[in-house]
C-alpha cells in the first residue's frame, strides 16, 4: 500500500512544487514506485516533470469529476522514472463543480485507492490556497510535508495551516499527521532566516526536518528543461540537499 503525502502550504511560491518534484525523483532513484499528483491548476509539477500540460486529454480534473480513472490519466516522467497524474487549468473549474458532488472532499482519496497497490509513495502537490482542492489532498493523505521559507510572515501563515490540518484530522481524516516542516530556499547569510529557523526549532522541535534546502539557482533553472533539479544537475548543492531530504523522509516514515 502506498504511503500518501501532501506537500502543502497556502503561501504561494514557497517551494511546494520544487519539493514535490525532487522528492518524487529522489525516491524513484531509490527504486521506489512513485506517483506525483499535480493538484494545482497552474500545472507546474506537470511541466516540471517534462509533460506538456496543453496536450492533456485526461488529467486530475477528469479524475475528480468522475469522468476518468487514475490509471487512464497517468503519464511518465521519463527522465526520473516516476508517474505523474497531470493537471492544467481545467482543474480551476473543479473547485466550483465539486461543490455539487457527493463527498466532495473525499474524491481524490477514493480515486487514489484504486492505485494504492501500484505505488510505494504517492506525493500530492497542492495549490497555494486552503481550498477544496487542498482539502481533497489533505483527506487523501497520511501525512503533510510543509515547505517553508524562513521569513517573518511564514510563522503567521503556519498557524493557519496547522489549524486546518488539526480540523481535517478531527473531522475528516484521523490518519493525517504533519510529517515535518522543511526549510527551503535557505540563505544562512541572512540573520533573519537564522532567527526564524531557530524559532521554528523552538516551537516545532523534531517536526522540523534536519535537512535544509539552500537557495540554489540550478533548482530554479531545472523546470524550464522539464527536468527535476536532481536530474538536471546532480552535483548542485540543491540537488544534493533534496537527495538527503529523500533519505531523511524514508527514515522518518519508518518511525510512523
Ligand atoms: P506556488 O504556490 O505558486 O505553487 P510553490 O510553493 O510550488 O509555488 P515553487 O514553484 O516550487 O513554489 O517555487 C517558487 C519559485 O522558486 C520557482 O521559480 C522555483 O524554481 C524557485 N525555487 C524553489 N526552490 C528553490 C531553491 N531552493 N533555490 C532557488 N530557487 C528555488
Ligand atoms: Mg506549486
Amino acid at each position: 500500500m502506498a504511503k500518501i503525502f501532501c506537500i502543502a502550504n497556502q503561501k504561494g511560491g514557497v517551494g511546494k512544487t520544487t519539493t514535490a518534484i525532487n522528492l518524487a525523483a529522489g525516491l524513484a532513484g531509490h527504486n521506489q514506485r512513485v506517483l506525483l499528483v499535480d493538484l494545482d491548476p497552474q500545472g507546474n509539477a506537470t511541466m516540471g516533470s517534462g509533460i506538456e500540460k496543453a496536450n492533456l486529454n485526461n488529467s486530475v480534473y477528469q479524475v475528480l469529476i468522475g469522468l476518468a480513472a487514475v490509471r487512464d490519466c497517468v503519464q511518465r516522467c521519463e527522465s526520473s522514472s516516476f508517474d505523474v497524474l497531470p493537471a492544467n487549468r481545467d482543474l480551476a473549474g473543479a473547485e466550483i463543480e465539486l461543490v455539487d458532488l457527493d463527498s466532495r472532499e473525499q474524491r481524490l482519496k477514493d480515486a487514489l485507492a484504486e492505485v494504492a497497490n501500484d505505488y510505494d509513495f504517492i506525493l500530492i502537490d497542492c495549490p497555494p490556497a486552503l481550498s477544496l482542492l487542498t482539502l481533497n489532498g489533505l483527506c487523501a493523505a497520511n501525512g503533510v510535508i510543509v515547505p517553508m521559507q524562513c521569513e517573518y510572515f511564514a510563522l503567521e501563515g503556519l498557524s493557519d495551516l496547522v489549524n486546518t490540518i488539526k480540523q481535517v484530522h478531527a473531522n475528516l481524516n484521523p490518519d493525517l499527521v504533519i510529517i515535518g516542516l522543511l526549510r527551503v530556499m535557505f540563505d544562512p547569510r541572512m540573520t533573519l532566516q537564522q532567527q526564524v529557523s531557530d524559532q521554528l526549532l523552538e516551537h516545532f522541535g523534531d517536526k522540523v526536518f534536519k535537512t535544509i534546502i539552500p537557495r540554489n539557482v540550478r533548482l530554479a533553472e531545472a523546470p524550464s528543461y522539464g527536468l527535476p533539479g536532481v536530474a538536471f544537475d546532480k552535483t548542485s548543492r540543491g540537488a544534493k540537499a533534496y537527495l538527503e531530504f529523500g533519505a531523511e523522509m524514508v527514515e522518518r516514515i519508518k518511525q510512523m
